[in-house]
């Protein structure tokens, strides 16, 4: 059976190094401050915001949160951007998609500036972690986390793994890609429009599972002795629990996987509660930076 990597755990440590490192900084009159920036009024997206909000007032930062109305102009939001990136007590801007449709969500996410862009979205720190500079990138949260329960499990260099990355967007699976090639792996990622992806992924010695489709990837995908990552979350019918009810789960068939696997994250309790610590991390990170203070390793 494998061993069940204990995500939310790992999350309290990161939260517990952000913690300390955060009072050490106040020492030296820096206070790390986080904006985050929300259109709009879609329900699943003002939890996320109140969630992060909530998380950096704990860790000791300065935590603002601008709420705009739905109709608010493009032009409105890139000069609430121009105001952040330009004040000395924001370390982090985080804008949280989906944005409305009447706004290009590329052109509010170049605006930020690359030294407070703590989602790791903008085209330098992309550029960063693509070319391997990944110490100065920031490197987005889901799999920066990821990331980190991969060292946790197998150590920081992965020379001679194989690693398959199951999905290839923007947020998830390209940038996951990137950190396990720094990382030394030989890494494959596939998509939708890959051939025999069973086959594929039974050569993974870290199978990453990002694909936004419900326990997809099966047992006899995985290699015995794999380290599993199952970034998916969906909320799928639960009928056992009672009429109308659901239950989360990943894209990995958690107790199939699990019997062959050597490690896997489970669902919820896994990447989750990774994503939000790494924000912080992020956040400690830009705020260090801006004071010459070097940032405590994560
Ligand atoms: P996304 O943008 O929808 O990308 C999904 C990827 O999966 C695409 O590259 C797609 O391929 C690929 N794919 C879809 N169906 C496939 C199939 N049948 N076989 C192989 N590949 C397939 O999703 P995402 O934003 O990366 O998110 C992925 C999952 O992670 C979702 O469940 C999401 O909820 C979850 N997530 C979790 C966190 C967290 O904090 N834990 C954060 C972000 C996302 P194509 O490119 O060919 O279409």
């Amino acid at each position: 059976m494998a061993n069940i990597i204990d995500g939310k755990q790992v999350a309290e440590d990161v939260i517990a190094t952000v913690t300390k490192a955060t009072a050490t900084l106040a020492e030296k009159g820096v206070t790390p401050g986080l904006a985050v920036v929300i259109v709009g009024e879609d329900p699943a997206s003002q939890v996320y915001v109140a969630s992060k909000s909530k998380k950096a007032k704990a860790c000791g930062f300065h935590s603002v949160q601008h709420t705009l109305a739905a109709d608010t102009p493009q032009a409105d939001l890139l000069a609430l951007i121009g105001h952040l990136n330009a004040d000395p007590a924001i370390h982090g801007i985080l804008v949280q998609l989906p944005l409305p449709d009447h706004i290009d969500a590329g052109a509010v996410i170049q605006a930020i500036s690359p030294d407070k862009d703590v989602d790791g979205f903008t085209f330098v720190n992309v550029g960063r972690l693509g070319t391997g500079e990944v110490a100065s990138a920031f490197v987005p949260c889901t799999p920066a986390g990821s990331m980190l329960l991969i060292e946790r499990e197998r150590g920081r260099d992965l020379s001679g793994l194989s690693a398959v990355v199951v999905g290839r967007s923007n947020i998830v699976g390209k940038p996951m890609a990137n950190l396990l090639l720094a990382a030394n792996c030989t890494v494959t990622v596939a998509h939708s429009r890959t051939k025999d992806l069973p086959a594929l992924c039974r050569t993974a010695d870290i199978l990453v599972a990002a694909v936004g489709r419900p326990e997809m990837v099966r047992g006899d995908w995985v290699k015995e002795g794999a380290t599993v990552i199952d970034v998916g979350i969906n909320r799928i019918s639960a009928p056992e629990k009672g009429e109308g009810k659901t239950r989360l789960v990943g894209d990995v068939a958690f107790a199939e996987a699990a019997e062959r696997a050597g490690a896997i994250t489970p669902v919820p309790g896994g990447v989750g509660p990774m994503t939000i610590a790494m924000l912080m991390a992020n956040t400690l990170v830009s705020a260090s930076r801006a004071a010459g203070i070097e940032p405590p390793k994560f």
